[in-house]
């Protein structure tokens, strides 16, 4: 429910801290461009600037003035399939007994219905279906019994799933990243401050210095004066479960992820696609943008007389063709987006790479298009696995019914978009490119087996359920 998103949080010594976040949402676009918000602390209250749209759109001039303060958080969201909703966008806040807090979310809850229900029944009232409304309601009802480093354990004993969190309690920012780190969240170092943010390039932006990932069920504290942190590991699990696609697709190519640039990991994924099933045609050429980094790796594997070219010229102006609600219109939209370079193709047997095919809509259309320039032969060669099953882990790819590869083999998706050849990349070349063991990485949409216990599907590992109606106390 509340998607792949961005979210940042920051802590200045002496400056206001609404233009860095400003800034930072824009570095995080790519994960969101639903709506965009900011939520900051002056030391006696909250301020709040949440609207639709994306960054650029959401906030004017005039809208970054009343956000005072040297701490707050930001956050940009996920367009979830249908609907278009304002009381899901963030950051949350709420008002309660002990004082306000602010939360920004990216991930997904598997058991939010669980806690809604228990919370209800002792009063609390919702405003969304969304899950971030229930972690805050679990956190403030958990702040009016514990200190902070406790609430949060408590929290996080209670909500199962995937979360990479900025809250702001009161003027306090905080960042807490999942047992599992299913989703990315690093710290960064300002000349005059902290930043928690989902990806390095928003630190980058800010000029600040990356200093490491959060670690899985870790908290950060960051000092409301902006001199340092505190971290504290609540909860230790076993195994991780990092999403893979964010490797892939999700994350801009020049973050640094659990340790690793995105782009070099892109690269070298592309090279084991070489490996696996490199065919040597005329031309090789990505699908911009997604593709573009893969084909650069895949093209360095490849012979010399594979020739490396631009051959689709992408409208920048078209947004992501996943955001069209109907088929049709994300046939349309592809034309609109992409459109072949003749001289590159005409006449020549082409290969393009992109990084994933998730309906099929990308690839059928680009063979189409390819053909039509003239191209005499058109491979498609894919930087991820097929995807085979939904995402509930907040990448909102699809259902199955919609996943071209649910149910239809590699020659049969080949047939379907009348590709002259078509592989994708191996689970275990994804392993090794990130340097995980396959345990260590969530692979539900490639696998249909979850790291996490989800109802109706399979898990691949074993999954302690948080215990609901737990003693207050006994988990600290
Ligand atoms: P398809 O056209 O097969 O439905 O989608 C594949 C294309 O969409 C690829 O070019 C890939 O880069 C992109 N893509 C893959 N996953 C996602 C996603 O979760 N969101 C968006 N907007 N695009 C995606
Ligand atoms: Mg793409």
């Amino acid at each position: 429910m509340d998607e792949k998103c961005g979210v940042v949080g920051i802590s200045l010594t002496d400056r206001d801290v609404a233009r860095p976040l400003y800034y930072s949402l824009y570095a995080l676009q790519h994960r969101g461009q639903e709506s965009a918000g900011i939520v900051t602390h002056d030391g006696f209250q909250q301020h709040s600037h949440v609207e639709m749209g994306l960054v650029g759109d959401a906030f004017e001039e005039g809208d970054l003035e009343p956000l005072a303060g040297s701490n707050g958080i930001g956050h940009v969201r996920y367009p979830t399939a249908g609907s278009v909703d304002t009381c899901c966008a963030q950051p949350f806040s709420v008002s309660f007994k002990s004082g306000s807090l602010g939360l920004s979310h990216n991930g997904n809850l598997v058991n939010t219905e669980e806690i809604r229900d228990e919370l209800a029944a002792m009063g609390h009232a919702f405003t969304s279906d969304g899950d971030t409304e229930v972690i805050a309601h679990e956190l403030a009802r958990n702040l009016l019994e514990a200190d902070l480093v406790r609430a949060v354990k408590r929290t996080m004993n209670r909500i199962h799933g995937s979360y990479s969190l900025t809250i702001m309690h009161d003027e306090t920012v905080l960042a807490v990243r999942d047992p599992q780190g299913n989703r990315p969240l690093c710290i960064g170092e300002l000349g005059d401050g902290y930043v928690v943010a989902s990806e390095s390039a928003a630190i980058d932006t800010l000029g600040g210095d990356l200093v490491r990932d959060v670690r899985p069920g870790e908290l950060v504290v960051l000092d409301p004066d902006g001199t340092g942190y505190e971290t504290y590991q609540l909860v230790e699990s076993g195994n991780t479960a990092h999403c893979f696609f964010e490797h892939v697709y999700f994350a801009r190519p020049d973050s640094v992820i659990d340790g690793e640039l995105v782009y070099e990991v892109r690269r070298e994924l592309g090279r084991a696609l070489w490996a696996e099933s490199g065919i040597e045609t005329d031309v090789v050429m990505p699908v911009p943008d997604s593709g573009r980094s893969f084909a650069s790796g895949y093209a360095e594997a490849a012979p010399e007389s594979v020739e490396f070219a631009e051959g689709l010229m992408k409208n920048r102006y078209v947004g992501r063709t996943f955001i069209m609600p109907t088929q049709d219109e994300r046939e349309q939209a592809v034309r609109l987006k992409l459109n072949p370079i003749r001289s590159t193709v005409e006449g020549k047997s082409v290969t393009i790479i992109d990084d994933s095919i998730v309906r099929g809509t990308t690839s059928n259309q680009l063979v189409k298009l390819l053909h039509d320039a003239g191209a005499e032969e058109v491979h498609v060669r894919i930087g991820a696995p097929q995807i085979v099953a939904p995402c509930y882990m907040g990448i909102d790819m699809a259902s199955r019914e919609e996943l071209i590869a649910a149910d239809r083999s590699v020659e049969e998706i080949a047939a379907e978009i009348e590709a002259d050849s078509l592989s994708y990349l191996s689970i275990d070349a994804i392993a090794e490119a990130l340097g995980k063991a396959r345990a260590d990485l969530c692979l539900g949409c490639v696998t249909g087996e979850y790291p996490y216990d989800i109802e109706g599907e399979q898990t691949d590992r074993e999954v302690s359920r948080p215990v609901i109606g737990q003693p207050s106390g006994a988990d600290d």
